[in-house]
């Protein structure tokens, strides 16, 4: 029998010292985000040295690093950090094989789980188990925090209601909102989950009926709302919307977020994070690229093929060091999503940070076409700037031949918004643009409106795949 005696969560956290050390809004506004670059260097600095000494006893960490020729006491400042070799998510799973169920990256065992508040999120996992990350009550809390930083940076306010369709289940997505919503700003959390939960007629319904403010969502589906909403003949700028907050993907040309201002009116702010990270950029009220949390998070832009760190300005990899994560320490975590960072500059909310750009794709998803690195996610431009589309698209590549003859089939499915769209004129066009942004000719098909969704998962998974992989 388990004779482990109850803990409460409200003892095991300390709280005043939490919010000094990382000040919730409007605190944060007024301190740490307005920090010169040497105080936020010093900070930064500080923080990465405490998690690296507790990094060093992590066997994950302790084994690649020794393998790489380190020792403890050669990294001696963040100025030492592209000494350290970066890991992928392939990695984690391999660390989740190796040592059972946590992964030798975790310092935790099953045997130490009464010591302190744990949770259990995961991410990924189309084959096998999903990817677990284990949050301790610290790591809890300030996801709320920087989430609470950005909904507040965005305009949301104490007494808003927030619609969150992401499910509240294994995924951080829609913790992150209902934590930073109900712990650190004092919004009301709307958890309707995703399409599955609640389907998205009655989503719109209880936004109505309720007095939803914001939306805590992916673009897309703030997409697929607006389209049910067209379809029921509800009066989507009647709801009196304040924020769209959201991840809108790689909106390079802004035809998404152009296209979702107008259905809405409300303006969107665009966000970005990852599961084992947290929140780590978002957009402010001036909407010119995204802040990053620098007391949070320590980012760096790597080379796609050889790893190495780039100058500001340039694009590749995100590379991604958790300044404040202990379970499970989260250092040089490389992303694969691909953007650009900006040097620091002061914006017009008043934070001084350095910014990243909008989301330009994810390198793991790298299709080569006669020579030409295709992203999938770079088709969203094209689909989403042309009305005729409902904005919904999916990549399936395939091989075709045999032998020597072998190539790569490349197929954009892409659903027209109704079946009184010319299907060859949308074709041929579509065809054209999608040269244009990928620099490589694909083969396009139009698809039905909603025919894609069971492929895509939009409006029923917190994650929209553009990807068909049927190459093995
Ligand atoms: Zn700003």
């Amino acid at each position: 029998m388990n004779t482990n005696a109850p803990r409460y969560y409200w003892q095991q956290v300390d709280w005043e010292s939490l919010m000094r050390d990382y000040p919730p809004p409007p605190l944060f506004e007024k301190t740490t985000g307005r920090l010169s670059a040497d105080e936020m260097r010093a900070l930064q600095n500080d923080r990465f040295m405490a998690r690296m000494a507790e990094a060093w006893k992590v066997p994950f960490y302790r084994d690649r690093w020794t393998e790489a020729g380190l020792e403890p006491g050669d990294v001696r400042s963040l100025d030492d950090i592209e000494r350290i070799p970066a890991f992928t998510s392939d990695d984690l799973k391999e660390a989740i094989e190796a040592a059972p169920p946590f992964g030798s990256h975790q310092p935790v065992t099953a045997d130490d789980l009464a010591e302190r508040p744990i949770r259990i999120l995961t991410s990924g996992g189309t084959t096998g188990l999903p990817r677990v990350t284990l949050f301790d009550q610290h790591s809890m809390e300030i996801q709320g925090i920087q989430t609470a930083r950005a909904l507040y940076a965005q305009g949301l306010r104490a007494g808003d209601i927030i619609q969150i369709t992401y499910t509240n289940s294994l995924a951080n997505a829609a913790w992150c909102a209902y934590q930073g919503a109900y712990h650190w700003l004092g919004a009301v959390p709307l958890t309707t989950g995703s399409g599955v939960v609640t389907p998205s007629e009655r989503q719109l319904q209880i936004a109505r009926a309720w007095g939803t403010t914001a939306w805590w969502t992916r673009g897309e589906y703030l997409a697929r709302l607006a389209q049910v909403a067209a379809e029921t003949g509800v009066d989507l700028p009647a709801l009196g919307t304040r924020g769209l907050h959201t991840h809108i993907g790689p909106d390079i040309d802004g035809h998404l977020r152009r296209r979702l201002e107008d259905a809405w009116n409300a303006p969107v702010f665009d966000n970005y994070g990852s599961h084992e990270i947290g929140p780590i950029s978002f957009e402010c009220r001036a909407r010119d690229r995204k802040h990053v949390s620098e007391d949070t998070v320590f980012v760096e832009i790597c080379d796609i093929d050889t790893g190495e760190t780039l100058p500001n300005g340039s694009r590749g990899n995100v590379v991604a060091t958790s300044l404040y994560r202990s379970l499970p320490p989260i250092i040089r975590y490389n992303m694969r999503d691909i953007m650009i960072l900006y040097d620091r500059e002061a914006c017009e909310c008043g934070l001084q940070t350095h910014k990243l750009s909008t989301f330009l794709g994810r390198s793991d998803e790298m299709v080569k076409l006669r020579g030409t690195n295709v992203y999938p996610l770079a088709c969203q431009n094209a689909v989403s700037r042309d009305p005729r589309t409902t904005g919904e698209f999916l990549c399936v590549v395939s091989h075709e031949g045999e032998g020597l003859a072998r190539r790569e089939k490349f197929v954009v499915r892409i659903e027209r918004r109704s079946n009184s769209v010319d299907a060859k004129a949308l074709h041929d066009d579509m065809a054209a643009s999608l040269h244009r942004d990928l620099g490589v000719r694909v083969d396009v098909e139009i698809a039905e409106p909603g025919s894609l969704s069971e492929f895509t998962g939009l409006g029923l998974q917190n994650k929209v795949r553009r990807l068909l992989d049927l190459r093995q």
